[in-house]
């Protein structure tokens, strides 16, 4: 295939933002040269004072197909992570049926992805209460890593671990020297709030917040933390919600364990303060918390506490919000943000003062890292493939449901003024998403691991 060149006044490299000419051949990064330095006679599509970015990798994301296509799908998430700058999802093993807990599911799954996908996946294998003896098979069919729920997920047909377990489970996840995402928060505490909320008013966002206190988080952390150095596994906590928990984890983290941490855009640019009662788009679990413990999240992230950004794209048909009934207690938890993840994370890390290569290490490289494809995703890098994203960073807009392409467009976000559009996408030096449309045929290909 013939060599071509993307040309930019700001390209996001690991060695900083400069004006370059991105070199691409047959998918890959050939090089990344001085703009002078550009071969004569070669295609070269200049971006001029656009950002390029390396192409976001998703490491959080509920696809949800095959067996709930309805909530969402192959073709409709990654064509919405197209139009959100993202070039790599990886699945999460719920809530789709079958669970991805056996390479039977596994294999269900890739033959419900084959050749609808816009841009590139891998899927993560479940740790449920009775599959340790798959785990070991799951690794060598090409999951990245595992997933596990410490409470009740929320739906039936991926059951949560107790800590017994996990111990079962755990010498086989060392064993793959794969890592282990935690949903980390313990059931003790939530059912306690919420047994003393049973009267409660459930139209309050307050009632909610009250009944997933920061507690559960903490306990959980805590418990994970000690079983990681137990049994030598690499551990991961997704969406950490409580800023409380960041002594915990630098702790881990200095004395050399196996750990990293993860949260989400909506932890950090809404906070319970604000959100209003009955708005049942907001409930995710764990809850977002203050103003003040968003802000602690933010330093955790600075600080390199928190190593990476994931969306937790978790849709549902609208019904299952409930929007009518406000209740807190009855809609389904979970935000959708695919299309949006970007221009809302970099709206709020903007003005904090914080540059794109930190948006490129939290929502690139530490995802890629995570799913151990960081050789070859989440960087523009000689050797890389050629996936990246074009990024006004000045420009501003309002979010409206024409720019979600998801398969249900609701979202919390809707109507805001939102900073930086992405302008294209491209996979594997291919154009995927070019200001609101897909061109080509869908070349997205699952990564194993
Ligand atoms: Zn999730």
């Amino acid at each position: 295939m013939s060599l071509k060149a993307f040309l930019s006044r700001r390209v996001v490299t690991p060695r900083g933002i400069k004006a370059a000419a991105v070199l691409v051949q047959d998918g890959r990064i050939l090089d990344v040269v001085p703009p002078e330095q550009l071969p004569a006679q070669i295609s070269v599509k200049d971006f001029g004072a656009a950002a390029i970015l390396p192409g976001l990798v998703d490491s959080h994301v509920h696809i949800n197909e095959p067996g709930r296509t309805e909530w969402e799908g192959f073709r409709t998430a990654t064509r919405a992570a197209a139009a959100g700058g993202y070039t790599l999802l990886v699945d999460m093993p719920l809530n789709c049926l079958p669970p991805t807990t056996t390479v039977a599911a596994l294999e269900a799954k890739r033959k419900a992805a084959s050749g609808q996908c816009r841009v590139d996946w891998m899927a993560w294998g479940g740790v449920v209460s009775d599959n340790h003896g798959h785990i070991e098979a799951l690794a060598a069919a090409g999951v990245p890593g595992f997933k596990c729920f410490l409470i009740h997920p929320g739906i039936d047909g991926f059951t949560m671990v107790t800590e017994r377990e996990l111990r079962a489970a755990l010498p086989h996840v060392a064993r793959t020297g794969l890592p282990l995402l935690v949903h980390a928060e313990l059931p003790g505490p939530v059912d306690a709030a919420t047994r003393r909320l049973a009267e409660a008013d459930w139209s309050k966002y307050a009632t909610y917040l009250q009944s997933r206190p920061d507690e559960a988080e903490l306990s959980a952390i805590h418990l994970m933390i000690s079983l990681c150095r137990e049994y030598h596994f690499r551990l991961h906590i997704v969406h950490l919600a409580t800023s409380q928990a960041l002594g915990m984890l630098r702790a881990a983290k200095t004395e050399g364990l196996p750990v990293s941490v993860e949260t989400c855009p909506h932890y950090l640019h809404l906070s319970s303060d604000k959100l209003p009662d009955g708005q049942t788009l907001f409930k995710c679990a764990p809850p977002i918390r203050s103003r003040e413990n968003s802000e602690k999240l933010w330093q955790g992230l600075q600080e390199g506490v928190i190593d990476l950004v994931a969306t937790d794209h978790s849709p549902c048909p609208p019904e299952m919000k409930r929007l009518g009934e406000r209740n807190f207690r009855t809609a389904w938890g979970g935000i959708s943000s695919l299309s949006l993840a970007l221009p809302v994370m970099w709206s709020e890390a903007h003005g904090r003062g914080f540059t794109l290569s930190d948006i490129a290490r939290w929502m690139a490289e530490g995802p890629a890292r995570l799913a151990g494809c960081e050789t070859r995703k989440g960087r523009v890098a000689k050797g890389f493939d050629a996936d990246f994203v074009v990024f006004e960073p000045e420009a501003e807009f309002i979010a409206t449901e024409d720019g979600l392409f998801y398969r249900h467009r609701v979202s919390p976000y809707l109507g805001e003024r939102l900073r930086g559009v992405v302008k294209a996408t491209y996979l594997r030096g291919n154009c995927v998403f070019d200001d609101g449309k897909f061109p080509g045929e869908p070349d997205g290909r699952e990564l194993r691991g």
